[in-house]
């Protein structure tokens, strides 16, 4: 298990006071339950924020080295704007089990295509609206 220096409170508070300092906005995908971030370092990639069993966790890297990040410290800060309960941040130790946090993505529906007729035309109704268009 690893030691750090200043007892985990302190650096949630921290992470909250950088998610302030570097403006770090989480989008919803599920109210009070998993949250989503464009990573700054890698355009493109997204972090999940999830809240497992055991407390909140998210998918960047700082939080894999250190238990604690910005997003994390933006999700409270969030919690505390909407007026609910934040619970804890997941420790590390405990996590583990429940990366990752990404869930596997579904496959998209498939959008099925409405049958066409085969050349297009409808068919004729009569025997006389058949040689009518087969003389044109
Ligand atoms: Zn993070």
């Amino acid at each position: 298990m690893r030691e750090f220096s200043k007892p985990q409170e302190a650096r949630a508070i921290e992470a909250r006071a950088r998610a302030h300092s570097c403006g770090v906005r989480v989008a919803v995908v599920v109210e009070a339950r998993r949250y989503c971030t464009p990573a700054r370092s890698e355009p493109g990639t997204t972090y999940t924020i999830a809240r497992t069993p055991v407390g909140w966790a998210c998918s960047c890297l700082g939080y894999f080295h250190t238990g604690v990040c910005k997003h994390l410290g933006a999700v409270e800060r969030r919690a505390e704007r909407e007026g609910w309960a934040f619970g804890q941040i997941a420790p590390l130790a405990r996590v583990a089990c429940y990366m990752p946090l990404d869930p596997p993505t579904p496959d998209p529906e498939p959008d099925p295509e409405p049958p066409t007729p085969a050349g297009g035309a409808a068919r004729p109704r009569s025997l006389d609206e058949y040689r009518a268009r087969g003389a044109a």
